[in-house]
């Protein structure tokens, strides 16, 4: 009797991995979500669309275009209190946010210049 209530028992032990001490870690955890753009990003960017839904970029010049890109006005560069602040966010279209990145990329790594820099 005490012998097969046993068995099962140290048949799922044995059947368990290690894997279960680090939990989370097989899940997946150095997708996006780990850096940030996860489902609260996800959430918080749809509300921003909802909000802001013409690119700004576009309207600066007077066309009417649906904005479908949450982009930061300053690079956050895994800054977190300049990646959630929403006074940092641009609502553009996927051909203005293209240009953005091309611009940024073709000014360097510099960006905007160190003033603004944001310390710790
Ligand atoms: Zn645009």
């Amino acid at each position: 009797m005490k012998l097969t209530m046993l068995k099962p028992r140290v048949a799922t032990l044995k059947a368990s991995p290690v894997r279960t001490i680090t939990p989370g870690s097989w899940r997946g955890d150095k997708t996006s979500t780990g850096r940030g753009y996860g489902y609260k990003w996800q959430q918080a960017r749809a509300r921003f669309l909802k909000a802001h839904p013409l690119c700004s970029y576009c309207q600066r010049e007077g066309r009417i275009t649906l904005a479908t890109v949450v982009d930061h006005i300053e690079p956050h560069r895994g800054d977190e209190r300049l990646f959630w602040d929403q006074g940092n966010w641009m609502a553009l279209c996927a051909s203005c946010h293209s240009s953005v990145k091309q611009r940024e990329e073709a000014k360097g790594e510099g960006g905007i210049a160190s003033p603004g820099r944001p310390t710790f």
